[in-house]
């Protein structure tokens, strides 16, 4: 059983409900990721100005990082209707067929999750996204026979944190195809802010800093510590949140200085303490912290890479001496010599 982070699994109703509500509605809320932003203006522009639907769209990236917020907004800024569904929920054709033939025209449907769809749905899917058709049989037996159904032009948006596990046949029907990255500080500076006054509270300039700073690159985790750094400051009787409540709520949280959280941690610690450094295969790291290797190469890797706590070598995964630094370890080699700055 893979371990809960609080990357994704751990989500409450609680946090989705206040995510619902601090969820950016329109393109110019969507702080950051502006290359995605900016061409989407245009496609969209172009859909609306041809009352044509958008071409279906896919996005990828690790969790938190607003990949659901965008499908709404690509919906909103069309003004359609959007449905939202997700790859396991989808079990049998029946399912895919029964949303596709009540969708509206130029809508969106949204399928979050959508490498985890079963081989025979994608099938099904595959000319409902290229021909907007839809082979549905009928009846079993010796009077078996398919009819077809022509569907409304639809827009899918995918969303996926595992673009690795997707089959290349669904992976070339999105004319569209965005990677979300992580977000650096300063935009996480400014969503702690819009969050905030969402949120009817004030926040100083160096807290929302501190706050942006560790939440691992991503707008879930800002808005999660932003909402416990809050019940701290009511807890105190503060109306607004200083870098002292700051602190003192993530340090009681026991958020890193970093923003790892426990995976990247055992993640670094194990190829530091087990492998001497690494270099060390993805499979037997996956078996050592048990975790997939997938989403250790999807979800985990790409942040300890952009932070240069990891390097990738043809040999395998290896700690940098930044990695050995923060968890104050010395770095040997095969020799016992001291490899340090
Ligand atoms: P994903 O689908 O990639 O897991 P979500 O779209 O659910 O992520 O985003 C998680 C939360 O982060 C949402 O509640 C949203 O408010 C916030 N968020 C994500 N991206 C942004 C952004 N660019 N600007 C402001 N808030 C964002």
């Amino acid at each position: 059983m893979p371990k809960r982070t609080n990357l994704d699994s751990s989500r409450t109703e609680e946090d989705k409900s206040f995510e619902q509500h601090i969820r950016p509605k329109r393109i110019s809320d969507f702080l950051g990721q502006n290359k995605i932003t900016d061409n989407l203006k245009v496609f969209i522009t172009a859909a609306i100005k041809r009352y044509d639907a958008l071409d279906h769209c896919l996005l990828t990236g690790p969790p938190g990082l607003g990949k659901t917020t965008l499908a709404y907004i690509i919906a909103n800024e069309l003004d359609v209707p959007i449905k939202a569904t997700s790859g396991p929920v989808l079990e049998k054709p029946g399912d895919l067929a029964g949303i596709l033939t009540n969708l509206e025209e130029r809508s969106v449907l949204f399928i979050d999750e959508i490498h985890r769809l079963s081989p025979i749905v994608e099938e099904y899917l595959y000319s409902a996204m290229e021909d907007f058709k839809l082979d549905i049989m009928i009846e079993s037996g010796p009077n078996a026979r398919t009819v077809q159904i022509s569907l409304p032009k639809f827009t899918l948006v995918g969303a996926t944190t595992r673009a690795g596990m997707l089959t290349s046949p669904l992976r070339d029907r999105f004319g569209i195809k965005f990677r979300l990255d992580y977000y650096d500080s300063e935009v996480l500076k400014k969503i702690v802010q819009r969050s905030s006054s969402i949120l009817g509270i004030q926040i100083d300039d160096d807290a929302a800093d501190e706050i942006a700073r560790r939440s691992r690159g991503t707008p879930r985790i800002a808005n999660r510590l932003l909402r416990r750094t809050r019940d701290f400051a009511d807890y105190e009787n503060k109306t607004k949140i200083d870098l002292d409540i700051a602190k003192k709520a993530l340090e009681a949280l026991e958020v890193d200085e970093s923003g790892l959280d426990e995976m990247d941690k055992e993640i670094l610690l194990t190829i530091i303490d087990k492998y001497n450094g690494g270099p060390v295969g993805l499979n037997t790291l996956s078996v050592s912290v048990n975790e997939d290797p997938g989403t250790i190469e999807e979800v985990y890797e790409p942040f300890l890479i952009q932070k240069g706590f990891i390097q990738r070598t043809p040999r395998g995964r290896e700690a940098t001496l930044l990695a050995y630094k923060k968890f104050g370890r010395k770095k040997f080699n095969s020799s016992q010599t001291l490899f340090d700055d």
